[in-house]
């Protein structure tokens, strides 16, 4: 074990690891950087961080990919005209790029292209992800972006997909957009980190995070050990505001969401198979909730389909997992039925994720207030998948280099107005 010598202001943890001489307390420094939670947002950064030659140590309390966090469910949309918003378009094209490299480097299959359509009338004041307009919005960053697309009439759509029940609905086509396997990115960018040296702690759980006393390292306590590094990246998803004080913890509501899979009627099963069915959202009505998204089959039977839901606000430790037959029958009433008809009512397979939200649906990515040496990267509103490959690039650019190439102002934890300081359960401080 390395150890460096620090001036210390506040004795932490001394039963454990450190031990004070003459005022110079000798700490552990376990590693250039620590990640806490090797979800979607922490195995891009390790992987980014080990690449570049940092000693990095990364811990979850689980051992991703796991279906407890918000990175399961076998696919998920990556698009690139961005209509939560213009600045996630060079997050968006870059992982596109990342993502072919990861392929490359694994030698594995990560994203698929299918093509995606959005389905929105222009009646329709319903929301996605946050955002109105949402076919509107994408257009708009597609023509600004240059991003290769097409505006569909209702009758170019009946005709190109007659899969959709579309009544006055209008298209935008992207040619680009397609899925990730979620838990093969986890898994193939944990494996490269590795390859590349990062020290990866698996069913460890991170229980206090402390800065030093002269607020230039931090100090990691968890079940197992107590950890020291010049720089931490908290990306815990839906754990994140345990590591926050309340004032900051406040905005960030997590959300129980349900993934579905409906059956397909037999003799129209290649219909809905890639090449054939693309990605699609639509948006339909004036209720906030109005709106569902699904993919091309994976397995030849069935289609994963949901919708989105910001009722009721939950944790990871007390959501309800289980999905009852009433959830799925609400589900093919009021989205699949009348849509898709050739969609049947028997659900295959459910499963139940979390969205990690902010008041305006957006990110957080941002040095903690007053603690430069501590970065927050998690809460990402349920469309943050996609650009994850990006995220872990930015994070290790900021970290290593102290800034990165694309611009994340927007993302910053200020703009919520909360008290700066860091808090986290058990901290001094
Ligand atoms: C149903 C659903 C559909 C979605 N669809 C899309 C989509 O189509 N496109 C898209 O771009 N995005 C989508 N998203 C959003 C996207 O999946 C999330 O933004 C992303 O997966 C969040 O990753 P994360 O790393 O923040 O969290 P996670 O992957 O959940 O990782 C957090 C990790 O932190 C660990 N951790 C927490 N606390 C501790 C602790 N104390 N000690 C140690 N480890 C800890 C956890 O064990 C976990 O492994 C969807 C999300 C859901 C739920």
């Amino acid at each position: 074990m390395r150890l460096f010598a620090r001036h210390f202001e506040i004795a932490l943890f001394v039963n454990d690891v450190t031990f004070v001489l003459y005022g110079i307390t000798m700490m552990p420094n376990n590693a250039d950087t620590i990640v806490v939670g090797l979800g979607a947002m922490g195995s891009a950064a390790v992987y980014q961080l080990a690449k570049r030659g940092h000693r990095v140590l990364g811990i979850d309390q689980l051992s991703p990919p796991h279906d407890y966090g918000s990175s399961h469910g076998e696919t998920r949309i990556i698009r690139q005209a961005i209509g939560e918003g213009e600045e996630y378009v060079p997050l968006a094209l870059r992982s596109y790029e990342l993502w072919r490299e990861i392929e490359r480097e694994a030698g594995k299959e990560l994203l698929v292209i299918t093509g995606g359509l959005i389905l929105e009338s222009q009646q329709s004041n319903s929301m996605m992800h946050g955002r109105r307009h949402f076919l509107a919005q994408s257009t708009q960053c597609a023509k600004r972006f240059n991003i290769r697309h097409e505006i569909l009439e209702p009758r170019d759509i009946r005709q190109r997909y007659p899969q959709f029940a579309v009544t006055n609905e209008w298209g935008y086509f992207e040619y680009e957009t397609g899925y990730l396997r979620p838990e093969s990115c986890v898994e193939a960018q944990l494996h490269l980190a590795k390859r590349h040296g990062a020290n990866l702690q698996t069913h460890e759980k991170v229980l206090a995070i402390n800065p030093d006393g002269l607020n230039r390292g931090v100090l990691v306590k968890t079940d197992r050990a107590v950890y020291g590094a010049d720089k931490l990246i908290i990306a815990a998803g839906s754990w994140v505001p345990q590591f926050l004080k309340p004032s900051h913890a406040q905005h960030f509501k997590v959300y129980r969401q349900v993934m579905f899979w409906f059956r397909i009627r037999d003799d129209l099963q290649n219909q809905f198979l890639r090449g054939k069915f693309p990605i699609f959202i639509w948006v339909f009505g004036n209720r906030e909730n109005n709106v569902f998204y699904g993919f091309p089959s994976l397995d030849g039977k069935t289609i994963k389909m949901a919708d989105e839901q910001y009722v009721k606000v939950t944790t990871p430790e007390q959501v309800d997992r289980e999905i009852t037959a009433a959830e799925k029958n609400a589900m093919y009433e009021n989205y699949v039925l009348g849509r898709l008809p050739d969609i049947t009512n028997a659900c295959d397979e459910a499963a139940s994720c979390l969205y990690t939200t902010t008041p305006d649906s957006n990110f957080v990515i941002d040095f903690y207030p007053e603690q430069p040496q501590v970065l927050i990267a998690s809460p990402c509103s349920g469309h943050g998948f996609k650009h994850s490959a990006a995220v872990g690039e930015v994070l290790a650019e900021l970290v290593v280099e102290g800034k990165s190439k694309i611009d994340i102002s927007s993302f910053g934890i200020d703009r919520f107005n909360a008290t700066p300081s860091l808090g986290g359960k058990g901290t001094s401080g």
